[in-house]
């Protein structure tokens, strides 16, 4: 058995994980959830100076948002989409019949106009387009969802199911790569008082494909993508935050403008709130009260 298998062992005989029987899915017990709840005042508490607009959205977005968004051609493989039965009585008969014969029911599944979220910062951008041009001083969001992406693993870091926490901003470049370099150094000192290790490092998303290839070492060269990386379950640290500078992606793709009708430029700085909790459990142990003094204080006050 690996290391990443024995960490989710002991996470859920410790109660803090509970199995579903499928990898990547889980329940959270109140202690690991009360350590979110924790982290989550203490994002909250770094980002209130800026006046974020607070929004929220359920875990899903339009179909038709997930294809506008181009993550069918960059990220197909993670993508979720909702579907549900949509027939008649006559094919209520085959999917009972086909259920009770323990054959595959879905076929007749249809798709919804209901598309999974892949990252909390995904509904933000169609709807600010949808708002027009942005003030002089651009607009920053405060969002959190859980988001899906279909990549089942054993790595308890890695789920199918999981919470991110964004603070996402839209303007001129010059304010949003500001709005990232200062998220970076905010990071290094939150992550510091929690007294875990880290390292700020260049990273790339996992565009599929032989197309993908070039848009990784785009992205790399370019310094687009840095991730927070965090020793949790494997050998290699685990990305818990990222800090993504867009360009004028989103302008592009969703037409969200500056005040002067130019294409906007857009960031995100993300929190992997799962990964950030695992990472507190693996390096202070499973339960919060035998904790460092200073990680409680950051966390409990
Ligand atoms: P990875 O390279 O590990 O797949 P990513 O680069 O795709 O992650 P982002 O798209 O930047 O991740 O997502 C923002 C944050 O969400 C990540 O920094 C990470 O903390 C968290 N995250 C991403 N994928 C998962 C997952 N499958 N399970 C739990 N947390 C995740
Ligand atoms: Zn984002």
């Amino acid at each position: 058995m690996d290391a990443t298998v024995s960490y989710l062992d002991q996470l859920i005989a410790g109660g803090l994980l509970i199995p579903t029987g499928v990898d990547g899915l889980y329940g959270r017990s109140g202690v690991f959830e009360d350590v979110i709840v924790r982290f989550e005042g203490l994002v909250t508490a770094e980002g209130t100076q800026d006046a974020p607009e607070v929004i929220r959205f359920p875990p899903a977005m339009t179909r038709r948002q997930l294809e506008t968004s181009g993550y069918m051609k960059s990220f197909p493989q993670l993508a979720g989409t909702v579907h549900s039965f949509c027939g008649g009585d006559h094919d209520h008969m085959s999917l009972l019949q086909a259920l009770s014969k323990g054959e595959d029911w879905t076929a007749g599944q249809q798709a919804t106009e209901i598309a999974l979220t892949p990252a909390a910062c995904y509904p933000i951008y169609p709807m600010v387009a949808a708002q027009g041009p942005l003030p002089p001083d651009g607009r920053l969001f405060d969002v959190q969802s859980y988001c899906f992406r279909h990549e089942p693993s054993p790595d308890p870091a890695r789920m199918q199911l999981f919470r991110m926490r964004e603070y996402v901003r839209l303007g001129t470049a010059a304010q949003v790569t500001a709005f990232r370099e200062m998220w970076v150094e905010r990071a290094r000192q939150m992550i510091t008082a929690l007294e875990l290790p880290f390292d700020v490092v260049p990273a790339n998303d996992p565009f599929f494909g032989r197309a993908g290839k070039m848009m990784k070492v785009n992205q790399r060269e370019q310094g687009l993508k840095l991730e927070m990386v965090i020793p949790v379950a494997n050998p290699q640290p685990t990305a818990c935050l990222s800090f993504n500078y867009h360009q004028d992606h989103f302008a592009h793709t969703w037409g969200v403008r500056l005040a002067d009708g130019g294409p906007a430029h857009t960031a995100c700085v993300g929190f992997g709130l799962e990964r950030i909790a695992l990472a507190l459990f693996r390096h202070h142990g499973f339960d919060p009260a035998d904790w460092p003094a200073g990680v409680r204080r950051t966390l409990w006050g």
